[in-house]
């Protein structure tokens, strides 16, 4: 037998990208957006007593400033569900020069495959499922009981044969919660179960790491890196909020092979129940450019994490188009060569997506 055994017939031994339609090859990605949802729901997160009056109010013009101002204690704003209008959302995104959408929506917060490929089909943004689980609290009450061995195979299923009978597969691993430091048991063994199944199929992983928390990022990397997870295919996300501007703390991630999250562009929102502010994409961008200078410059992913309605065009938000049309050009501007907005927004992402051949 030649090399090629085990890749199908007439196609190079050199792995595929795995998207909602079908295979394509790493060089057709275009610019990717590693780390958004499209259909989601956060309702298990919703904390109403930070503002009452709004709990039960609609996402609108409106109320738009109060929402932003309590993105959490509004039910509706938590909650993206419109297939028609992800559809019109991603053909601005398409037209501002983006081409694939990784949709990380996991176990836990309401994934729909079958709404994604449709999404994709009539859109024609290339979409990339998830699977796993999300953090904790919204993990289904048998998960405590599963074991590793189980959550792993569910997952090498749903990237190999599909998602439950739907017939969809599943690309990309994630997004994997990881919602407190120290993490919770049942997050140590999903993530543990997530590290054998990129083993088996070689796909990338992305990671939700604990809001506030730097030693969240490092706990999680440990736990990856112990299980002989593929680090150089893991995305810990949202490091613009969790490093800010601790350069060493990058260094340190960097070092295991992991790839950096900067995937919140556009939200700029005070968390009221965290008394804190989230960093501005001027802060992003800045920290960007040293980390371009720093040589990090691989190990940087871009995305805008949409899932809350108000960061939605319709509602008056940024968008999916956000970082194609209004963030390339701001990067350009601060001094980022073209060739590493490229690196940012596809071939990184490429490298982490492509699936071991065969698979
Ligand atoms: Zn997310």
């Amino acid at each position: 037998m030649s090399a090629a055994r085990g890749a199908p017939a007439g196609r190079p031994d050199t792995g595929s990208i795995r998207t909602v339609t079908g295979d394509i090859a790493p060089g057709d990605l275009g610019w990717t957006l590693i780390h958004e949802h499209l259909i989601c729901s956060l309702a298990k997160y919703w904390i109403p007593d930070t503002a009452p009056d709004l709990a039960t109010a609609k996402v609108s013009l409106e109320t738009l400033t109060r929402v932003k101002r309590h993105a959490f204690a509004v039910r509706d704003n938590l909650v993206v569900d419109d297939v028609e209008n992800a559809i019109r959302e991603s053909g601005e995104y398409l037209a501002a020069g983006g081409r694939t959408i990784v949709e990380v929506t996991s176990h836990g917060i309401d994934r729909d495959v079958r709404a994604l490929e449709i999404i994709s089909r009539r859109s024609g943004v290339q979409v990339i499922a998830g699977c796993g689980y999300y953090i904790q609290i919204t993990h289904p009450r048998n998960l405590e009981d599963r074991s590793e061995q189980s959550l792993s195979d569910e997952m090498i299923e749903e990237i190999t044969v599909g998602v439950s009978g739907t017939g969809v597969r599943a690309g990309v691993i994630g997004e994997i919660g990881v919602g407190t430091y120290p993490m919770h048991r049942a997050e140590r063994k999903v993530l543990r179960a997530s590290a054998r199944a990129q083993v088996a199929t070689g796909a990338g992983m992305v990671v939700h790491s604990a809001p506030g928390s730097k030693e969240s990022v490092f706990e999680i990397v440990g736990v990856l890196e112990r299980s002989g997870a593929l680090m150089d295919k893991v995305v810990v996300s949202h490091l613009e909020e969790r490093f800010r501007d601790d350069i060493r703390a990058f260094r340190r991630i960097a070092a295991t092979g992991a790839i950096f999250g900067f995937d919140t562009f556009g939200r700029e929102i005070y968390y009221e129940g965290r008394r804190k502010q989230h960093p501005s994409d001027t802060q992003r961008i800045e920290m960007i450019a040293r980390l371009l200078d720093a040589g990090l410059g691989d190990h940087i992913t871009l995305a805008q994490d949409i899932c809350l309605k108000h960061e939605l065009t319709r509602y008056g938000g940024q968008g999916y188009a956000h970082v194609p049309a209004n963030i390339v050009p701001r990067l350009l501007h601060a001094g980022v060569p073209v060739d590493a907005v490229e690196a940012m927004l596809s071939g990184t992402p490429a490298r982490i997506l492509t699936l071991r051949p065969g698979v």
